[in-house]
């Protein structure tokens, strides 16, 4: 077990472990974004890591360092998104189990991908039950063992990775931009960038409609939104920071900006028509906020693209012209 709070010595052991594992992901520049932005943009490519996102990164690392009795009791994570997928391959490379609590309706698609890698979902009605409770209850029956999507220490250095291995790639910056949901992203990229480029300012990004780490941060009390936020950003959905995440990007975290849904339709138009990059909204809150001047960044900027699990219905609607788009975007 690792200490609730992560160093960036965690960091980069949690590098060794996922060496040969994770995808080495690619950083990818445009000139048209360079000159449309007026700095030097290098976009860390985690649409193209193992499942589609940085999460592999944590949930294997977690794994990992949970050790193999822990492991042959199995895993239990509640998620509907990217983490459920994250857990579910990580568990599947290890040959253990993995349960998977998801709301009973859950897009399709997204029961299916955590299901395809082996994974068992235990569907749960969210109108009854907290998903919490029947994760708990299944830990307990079990003696399985949880991995949480952000807030745990193992989660945010696996995640940290990311970060470091673009600065060792491309060296200092002088700023680095992260999408922020429950902040294990951030977390992590803050202390690779702590370590590796002192001088570069960390800028974390919500969607606007999700908001609530940017005015815990600037609060310095944990705020909790009143319900799901409606953005198209579902990885950003979270209602409130972590215990361990929200102290750590108070800490090393320079600033927090938030960006509206109509910016991450145009970045991620612009990844798709110009980069030829799919990814999905979520992903592109660090490139919107560059792109839309949410932050004014200027010289070498790192932006983590954090994942490009889109589906059909939901790049059709963005790639549908502004005029023709329909007001409210497909469920
Ligand atoms: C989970 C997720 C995020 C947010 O990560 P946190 O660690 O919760 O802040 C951002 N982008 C994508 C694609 C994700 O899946």
């Amino acid at each position: 077990m690792t200490a609730p709070h992560p160093t960036f010595k965690d960091v980069t052991a949690a590098r060794e472990r996922l060496k040969g594992i994770a995808h080495r992901t690619p950083v990818l520049t445009s000139r048209k974004l360079n000159a449309q932005v007026g700095a030097e943009l290098f976009l860390k490519g985690e649409h193209l890591q193992r499942m589609g996102a940085f999460k592999f990164r944590g949930a294997y690392n977690a794994l990992t360092v949970m050790g193999p009795e822990a492991r042959a009791k199995g895993i239990v994570a509640f998620s509907s998104g990217n983490h459920a997928q994250a857990v579910a391959l990580s568990a599947q490379l290890y040959g253990c189990k993995a349960t998977i609590v998801m709301p009973h309706n859950a897009p399709k698609a997204k029961l299916d991908a955590t299901a395809g890698y082996g994974a068992t979902v235990v569907k749960f009605d969210p109108s009854e039950s907290k998903r919490e409770e029947v994760a708990r209850k299944l830990v307990d029956e079990t003696g399985a063992t949880l991995v949480p999507p952000f807030d745990h220490p193992d989660v945010i250095a696996g995640q940290g990775t990311t970060a470091a291995e673009l600065f060792e790639e491309v060296g200092e910056l002088d700023y680095l931009l992260v999408c922020c949901g429950g902040g294990g992203l951030l977390s992590g990229s803050a202390l690779a960038a702590r370590a590796m480029s002192p001088k570069c300012k960390v800028i974390g990004v919500e969607p606007a409609l999700g908001d609530d780490l940017t005015r815990s941060f600037k609060t310095g009390s944990l705020v909790h939104l009143p319900g799901v936020p409606a953005t198209i950003a579902d990885g950003a959905r979270t209602i409130c920071g972590g215990d361990i995440t929200f102290p750590m990007i108070r800490a090393l975290v320079d600033e927090m900006v938030t960006v509206p849904d109509a910016a991450l339709v145009d970045a991620v138009r612009f990844a798709m028509l110009t980069m030829k990059q799919v990814i999905e909204p979520t992903g592109a809150l660090a490139l919107a906020a560059a792109m839309s001047g949410a932050v004014k960044v200027s010289g070498r900027v790192g932006v983590i693209i954090s994942g490009g699990n889109v589906d059909a219905a939901m790049l059709r609607w963005i790639l549908t012209d502004d005029a023709e788009r329909a007001a409210t975007p497909p469920a």
